[in-house]
């Protein structure tokens, strides 16, 4: 029989039996018969597999206007995203949210590190004057990260090219008082005004040369390009970046008027998307932000939040929120819940928030309480365009903190709520534009009522490793459920094709390893 024939059987042999099999998303979810769901309390049901699971695109929205292609951001936690992290996420296809439990000159930093990564032409480059020295050289590369300068006449951009710095040239000198034109390249490859990026890079490849100055008609340096962008460009084919080429940057601020100034300063270093970030987000400081925002600064996107309820989703988008984060109480560090009695069971939040706000077009996130890769399938099947994790990264090398060995012998890294005593007593905060984190209400408190906790997750390796595993995994999900990209996946859930089934206690104990004596749990390798 042929592929249609067998599917017209299989058809035939349906239509006798009406009734589908499982549950409607809205069946599912119906709090009003059983209850509010968390992620463990249901399943997907398979569909048919006829493609490839490398077939399966997880382009997603994170905003409005930014596109990533991978669903997964890093959480702004103080444990979990600093430059490092934004960087790889997004190298790997997702976002890092850089944490605000800093001064706001000290994010700033981060977000330049994070725009300077990678770039096509770089427009602004660090550029030496004749009078700079060697040791200048080797500060900037200290600071920076890359060690290859342009010397101009003037010191500045748009002034005559004289040479180039690169690391070779200062790495072993011993003169660090020497001028940087005793030891810069001069036998200069360049290109002029108006090359494509495309014809640049072709001369970088044939020239090869580490950078490429663009020059104008007299000589005057315009821009700048580097080699290794190349190599990035070829490692990491799901980056999330812009037409620069420059890697999507994101980052935390408090509802707090000091925060504008924060703000303004992460602007200056070339931010993308601000994350509102609080722990209620339907308060009037958070939609007078949005409201500062919008106005103040239309080309960045606003993340607002953290919200539950459709209720709170309309206030926030009607101020001009262009994503939505959701999560209240589920995060693996928090203790909303518990203590303050208010929240909800995240797949329910989701749910409800999500078939909401893609009435308006508002992308949204599911924060917190992913605890495993179906977690995320069943965020994103629930209708979030991106899932937000904290606890499930902040064991990986690119974190901020250093690894130590815990009591049990295990290797581990420190996480801690943004709500715990911990930061409550920790942040740096009310210098001028500087509110530092300030998600609770409670931190200038004279009785600080924590909404998290302190402690440790055990080592992941590098996200490089991580992140791979989590998008293949969820391309293999997607192949199950039968559809080829997170767009089908909304579609077939809302049109009851892609079912559910809740799950009972003993189901999900025999879901999960049972029986054996004992076993390794390896998950990727
Ligand atoms: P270098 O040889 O020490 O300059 O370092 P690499 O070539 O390995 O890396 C330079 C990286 O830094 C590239 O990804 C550049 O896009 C990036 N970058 C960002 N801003 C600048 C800049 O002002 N100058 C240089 N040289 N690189 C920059
Ligand atoms: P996880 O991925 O660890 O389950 O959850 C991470 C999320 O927990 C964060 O993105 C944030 O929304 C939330 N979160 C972080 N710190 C705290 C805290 O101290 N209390 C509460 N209630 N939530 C927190």
């Amino acid at each position: 029989m042929t592929e249609i024939q067998d599917y017209t059987k299989a058809m035939e042999i349906l239509a006798e039996y009406p009734t589908r099999d499982g549950l409607h998303v809205d069946s599912l979810l119906d709090s009003d018969s059983h209850g509010a769901l968390t992620y463990n309390d249901f399943l997907i049901l398979p569909g048919s597999i006829n493609f490839p699971a490398s077939d399966v695109s997880l382009d997603t929205k994170v905003t409005r206007r930014f596109t990533i292609k991978a669903p997964l951001l890093s959480s702004p936690m103080d444990t979990v995203t600093g430059h490092n992290m934004a960087i790889h996420m997004a190298l790997l296809g997702g976002l890092g949210i850089i944490h605000n439990n800093c001064p706001a000159d000290e994010q700033a930093d981060m977000v330049r590190k994070v725009k300077r990564y990678e770039n096509g032409f770089i427009l602004d480059p660090i550029v030496l004057s004749p009078t700079a020295t060697v040791e200048d050289a080797k500060q900037l590369k200290v600071k920076w990260g890359f060690g290859g300068f342009p010397v101009t006449e003037n010191g500045n951009l748009h002034s005559k090219l004289l040479g180039i710095v690169t690391n070779r040239d200062i790495q072993f000198h011993d003169k660090p008082q020497d001028s940087v034109t005793t030891v810069m390249s001069t036998d200069l490859v360049t290109a002029p005004a108006g090359t494509t990026l495309a014809e640049a890079n072709n001369v970088l490849r044939s020239s090869k040369k580490g950078k490429l100055p663009i020059v104008d008609k007299d000589g005057l340096l315009i821009s700048l390009l580097s080699r290794s962008d190349l190599m990035k460009n070829i490692h990491y084919p799901l980056a999330s970046k812009l037409d620069s080429k420059q890697l999507i940057c994101a980052a935390a601020i408090s509802t707090h008027e000091v925060d504008k100034i924060r703000l303004q300063k992460l602007v200056d270093a070339g931010l993308d998307i601000v994350v509102v970030d609080s722990s209620q987000g339907n308060s009037m400081y958070q939609i007078a932000m949005i409201k500062y925002i919008k106005q103040q600064f239309p080309q960045i996107d606003v993340i607002a939040g953290n919200i539950v309820t459709r209720e709170q989703a309309a206030a926030l988008i009607a101020a001009g929120a262009d994503g939505l984060r959701i999560g209240m109480g589920s995060g693996s560090a928090c203790i909303t819940q518990e203590v303050m009695a208010v929240g909800r069971p995240q797949a329910a939040a989701v749910r409800s928030v999500c078939s909401f706000a893609a009435r308006f077009g508002v992308p949204c996130i599911a924060d917190g309480g992913v605890q495993n890769l179906g977690h995320i399938v069943k965020g994103l099947a629930l209708g979030a365009s991106t899932v937000m994790m904290g606890g499930l990264l902040a064991g990986t090398t690119e974190s901020p903190g250093e690894y130590f060995v815990s009591k049990e012998g295990q290797l581990v890294k420190a996480y801690r709520g943004m709500g715990s005593i911990a930061v409550m007593e920790d942040k740096g905060q009310s210098k001028e534009g500087n509110a530092g984190v300030s998600r609770y209400f409670s931190e200038n408190d004279k009785v600080k009522v924590a909404q998290g906790v302190a402690g440790s997750v055990i080592d992941r390796g590098s996200v490089t490793k991580f992140l791979p595993y989590l998008v293949t995994g969820i391309q293999h999900s997607l192949q199950d459920i039968g559809v080829r990209n997170l767009d089908s996946l909304r579609d077939g859930v809302e049109r009851g094709i892609v079912r559910f089934e809740m799950r009972s206690g003993s189901a999900q104990a025999e879901g999960n390893v049972n029986g054996l004596h004992t076993h390794e749990k390896k998950l990727y390798a």
